[in-house]
């Protein structure tokens, strides 16, 4: 769906990115796992164009993303790529003062162009998905962290993104409101969905990502399976990092 060549980002004089390649399969479930400043947010950032990269390029479904740099063929505009591109944050950016249901409903109405019953239909199965049909009219400040999450992965999907990029879903959450978000994400994996899943979740990411990168410094540090990246890290700087999430 994806396809990233030696894409750099840098703030200033902060080289962040240090050429990626990357590419990302239909259905498929990337982990991105790397210390702290490594350039994650960065990587998926960009992969919406929420950051404009410096250098490098990268398509969506071979349509060339349309930055600065002259490339041939198809391209796509952000504004596209947004809207099939969905991103769900650590903080979850709910609108505080539109009601659950509006939240879901304000994407697909304005850039979908969808009604209001067609938008809420759609809304209402999917907070059904997330076990969430009886806060609808709720207000986001009635809810706990675990629901809003949960709603914003519902708004996400509700604009029937082909990928969707998760940056630490879980990690502003109390402990106890951690599982029934990644059980939400649990399904959408296995429903197909393709994903890029920032976590520190080393066990989930275990059990869900078809593939594990490892950034290190703005580069791809290690890449493969999660037997070989998470269960059976053979480098030491790999096993040393993991290491503090047991
Ligand atoms: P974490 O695990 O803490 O979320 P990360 O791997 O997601 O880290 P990034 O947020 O991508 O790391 O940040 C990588 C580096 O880029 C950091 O040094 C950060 O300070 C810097 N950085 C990120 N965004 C900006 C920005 N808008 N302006 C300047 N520097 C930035
Ligand atoms: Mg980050």
């Amino acid at each position: 769906v994806i396809a990233v060549r030696g894409l750099t980002k840098s703030f200033g004089s902060l080289d962040v990115l240090k050429g990626i390649d990357l590419d990302l399969m239909p259905g498929e479930v990337l982990g991105l796992i790397g210390p702290s400043g490594s350039g994650k947010s960065t990587l998926i950032r960009c992969l919406n164009m929420m950051e404009t990269p410096s250098g490098g390029r990268f398509t969506f479904k071979g349509q060339e993303v349309t930055t600065r740099f002259r490339g041939k063929g198809a391209r796509i505009g952000t504004g596209e790529l947004r809207r099939d591109v969905g991103m769900v944050f650590q903080h979850f950016n709910l609108f505080p003062h539109l009601t659950v249901i509006d939240n879901i409903t304000k994407g697909p109405r304005i850039v979908r162009g969808q009604s209001r019953a067609e938008a809420e239909a759609l809304a209402m199965d999917l907070l059904a998905q997330v076990g969430l049909a009886d806060k609808a009219n709720a207000y986001p400040s009635h809810l706990s962290g675990g629901q809003k999450q949960r709603v914003a992965i519902a708004r996400a999907l509700a604009m029937k993104p082909d990928v969707l990029l998760l940056d630490e879903v879980t990690s502003a959450l109390d402990p106890e409101l951690v599982g029934e978000v990644l059980a939400v994400i649990r399904r959408l994996a296995e429903g197909g969905m393709t994903m890029v899943l920032v976590t520190h979740e080393m066990g989930f990411a275990a059990d869900i990502a078809s593939r594990v990168i490892f950034m290190e410094q703005g580069r791809i540090a290690e890449e493969g399976s999660p037997d070989e990246i998470l269960r059976n890290p053979r480098s030491e700087r790999l096993r040393s990092f993991l290491s503090r999430f047991h």
